[in-house]
């Protein structure tokens, strides 16, 4: 007899994240120093918990119109004609995260057997939601100093290649575009006609003199990015994208019929996050990345992010990845193995969104590993 639950060829495509099993591990461990899950440690700020207290009690609970409240897509039109200029042909979408904002560029754009290029290493759904829908993502490398170029990305283009995906700041190597980084990849989509997807998730977490996106200097690009790390609130689920008009209804009709809206009261919320300052975390940060680039720096080769809360330092000469993890095991110590998010297991991600306290346990912990392992 046929197996009643036999699994589809996509579902078994697609495996466990790499990175969820150590999240997981964690939480079989009394006291863990976990730097492996990659979320803001702070809080969601008072004001913007209480709009969305306030949005449930005044009954703002009914689905949403699908493309997401007109004043949040107002907000988000305004800021984005801030950074871009005209965008009249453009409209904003609010979507479930910015994993949904993903997912219906995924769906619009994709037909089995086509190819994304995503860097390597990656976020790793990038890859699993291209299988989702039939496609197959292609890697260029941006190793050994993560920064992506457009012949790095030339040269992996096929007549199959529908999409390119550029992540700045990235996860999870912490790399932000500088503005002539950003102008050859726009000048690369210009060339080619291939569109990209620019996920700017960490945009508020930089380092460097601005975040730049490569959608200032072109507009064939879909930009994807929401509160989940800027405003604290992963759990939310509000994410946005702009994308062209035609593109965009295409996209209301996949959430209509697939997660319908983001959730109703939060989008109410995310409006108020939206006039807050986050500018403190941004120093913070910065403050902690530096802490442990510093704190590691002499027995790890790292590339010192310019943005977002990862760090992606090379595994100290000769050593091998499993002896690292278990290492960084034996002290109840979380990272990420670089395998989850590459081709390569040359490396591991460090999120240091933490304490400073945890932070410095941590590099003490990495430094003796590197010391023992030597
Ligand atoms: N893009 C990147 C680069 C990310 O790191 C993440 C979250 N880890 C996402 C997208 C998904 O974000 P969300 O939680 O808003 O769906």
């Amino acid at each position: 007899m046929t197996d009643p639950f036999r699994i589809s060829n996509r579902a078994s495509g697609i495996k466990a994240s790499g990175i969820r099993k150590f999240f997981e591990l964690g939480l079989s461990m009394k006291n863990p120093i976990d730097l492996s899950i990659g979320q803001a440690h702070f809080d969601v700020p008072d004001a913007v918990k209480q709009a969305a207290i306030d949005a449930i009690n005044e009954g703002r609970n009914r689905y949403t119109v699908t493309q997401g409240i007109p004043p949040l897509r107002e907000k988000l039109r305004e800021r984005y004609a801030r950074r871009f200029g005209n965008i009249d042909d453009c409209e904003p979408m609010v979507t479930s995260g910015v994993s949904g904002a993903l997912m219906l560029s995924f769906l619009a754009l994709l037909d089995p057997g086509d190819e994304i290029l995503i860097p390597d290493p990656y976020f790793v759904m990038y890859r699993h939601l291209a299988t989702m829908v039939g496609a197959t993502a292609r890697t260029y490398d941006i190793y050994p100093d993560f920064k992506p170029t457009a012949t790095d990305i030339r040269d992996r283009i096929t007549d199959k290649t529908r999409l390119i995906i550029v992540n700045s700041p990235s996860n999870p190597t912490g790399y932000a575009l500088n503005e002539a980084e950003a102008r050859e990849l726009a000048q690369l989509a210009d060339d080619t006609g291939i569109p990209l997807i620019s996920d700017e998730i960490y945009e508020d977490f930089i380092y460097t003199e601005r975040h730049v996106s490569p959608r200032e200097f072109t507009r064939n690009c879909i930009v994807v990015s929401g509160a989940s790390k800027s405003m604290g609130m992963p759990g939310w689920r509000i994410g946005w994208m702009l994308a062209p008009r035609e593109l965009t209804e295409r996209m209301y009709s996949l959430q209509q019929f697939s997660y319908v809206c983001a959730p109703a009261p939060l989008q109410w919320a995310a409006l108020k996050g939206l006039d807050q300052d986050f500018s403190a975390h941004r120093e913070e940060y910065r403050g902690k990345r530096d802490l442990v680039y510093e704190g590691l720096k002499d027995n790890y080769r790292i590339v010192k992010p310019g943005g977002a809360f990862y760090m992606f330092p090379y595994l100290p000469e000769g050593v091998d990845a499993e002896r690292f993890m278990e290492a960084c095991i034996k002290r109840e110590l979380l990272v990420v193995p670089g395998a989850a998010c590459s081709d390569k297991a040359t490396n591991f991600r460090l999120c240091f969104a933490a304490t400073d306290d945890k932070l410095k346990t941590a590099v003490d912990m990495l430094n003796d590993i590197a010391k023992e392992l030597k």
